[in-house]
């Protein structure tokens, strides 16, 4: 398809977003002013108290990292080396690290067919008396729908963590993404909707659970219990406090993009968005869309583009093939489809109207010659 835009073919678009300045510094400076950096400085129960009320939860903990939520959550279920930590096959590295971490067994389940939700079936046939939590993530910001296993999970006394990391503003069942299992893992790490460089929160409806929660991450309060130092700085809950306030806008246009993406996919063509339900909205950290025939072609069409799937571009596969995670390979075979057959675009707010009207013309263009093949 001709296009008058010269794009650079090696990196056609850029991927990485950053915000419009909006107030950071001036809330840095108060900070300064207030002679506090430290996880100890004033900003960080206002910031605390702000990501609560924005994602409807009754609390939310602060950290340095989504990779120091993941660990303090599992520790906070008792996961330590003997246990068991249930963790869906397409989960990537930093998923599953903090398992691992805790000294613990990682045990991958697959997902259902062309969804992020976890297998009930295979679910119940790893549940052990071991087994003391399950990891739920809905990737890429699409939202899972984890119903089928909540019985199962509920009937083993088994917690979900939720590792909402790429899911701020995600819904599911109208509710936010990170307030569906006992806790929600998120990353305020710079590839991320909500960036203050690295960082982290968790949020929580369970008082008891939080309190124990921020004990170990700030030292045991120095009160005799073991813990460990994950406290986010106070400049960084500045850079968090203000960026929160442009998160709906940034929500608004990248589902403006990707329904422009979407809407000039031909119907009854090998492309369609990965499915969700009619109360979900992903937060388009990715549009993902899902081949439905000649998978490695079209992932090999994407990449040729320009526009690489995660599957090449970051030799994104199920969990278990990782070299570390091969001692606890099994069978997943809809998380090696998933990996395959999905297609993730960028729709951030930085492209240019140009950029987003060149990813469509390519993808109409990949699912036209698709078609013909
Ligand atoms: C980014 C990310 C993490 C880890 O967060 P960090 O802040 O980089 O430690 C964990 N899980 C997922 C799905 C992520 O995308």
């Amino acid at each position: 398809m001709p296009t008058d835009i010269a794009h650079d073919l090696e990196n056609p678009v850029d991927d990485r977003y950053s915000p419009p300045p909006c107030g950071e510094l001036d809330e840095i400076r108060a900070v300064l002013d207030d002679g506090r950096l430290s996880g100890g400085a004033q900003i960080l129960p206002v910031y605390e108290r702000t990501l609560a009320h924005r994602f409807g939860a009754a609390r939310a903990i602060a950290v340095n990292s989504g990779t120091s939520v993941l660990h303090a959550a599992l520790i906070a279920f008792d996961v330590r080396p003997g246990t068991e930590v249930l963790v869906p096959a397409t989960a990537p590295l930093p998923t599953a690290m903090p398992i691992l971490t805790c000294g613990a067994t990682p045990v991958p389940v697959d997902t259902l067919p062309n969804s992020l939700a976890l297998d009930p079936t295979d679910v119940d046939r790893k549940l052990t008396a071991r087994t003391r939590a399950a990891i739920t993530l809905p990737l890429w910001g699409y939202p899972n729908d984890e119903r089928a296993i909540t019985g199962l999970l509920a009937d083993a006394g088994v917690p979900t963590i939720e590792d909402a990391a790429q899911a701020h503003g995600t819904r599911i069942a109208n509710q936010h993404a990170g307030t569906l299992g006992r806790v929600g893992c998120f990353s305020t790490h710079d590839r991320k909707l909500l960036s203050t460089g690295e960082g982290g929160f968790i949020l929580t409806n369970d008082q008891e659970l939080a309190d124990r929660i921020d004990y170990y991450t700030h030292l045991g309060h120095l009160r005799g219990g073991h813990g460990v130092n994950y406290k986010l700085a106070g400049p960084l809950a500045a850079i968090g406090l203000r960026r929160l306030t442009h998160l709906d806008a940034q929500l608004t246009q990248r589902r403006r993009n990707a329904e422009r993406i979407l809407a000039a996919l031909p119907p009854g063509g090998p492309l369609r968005e990965l499915p969700y339900g009619v109360q979900d909205k992903p937060n388009y950290y990715n549009l993902v869309l899902i081949a439905t025939a000649r998978q490695p072609e079209i992932a090999a069409a994407f990449h040729a583009a320009g526009l690489s799937p995660d599957s090449i571009r970051w030799r994104y596969q199920p969990l278990y093939h990782q070299p570390l995670f091969q001692p606890y390979a099994t069978a997943c075979p809809n998380a090696e489809h998933l990996a395959t057959a999905t297609i993730q675009l960028p729709v951030h707010p930085q492209l240019a109207e140009k950029s987003v009207a060149w990813i469509t013309d390519q993808t109409v263009r990949i699912a036209q010659e698709e078609t013909a093949a």
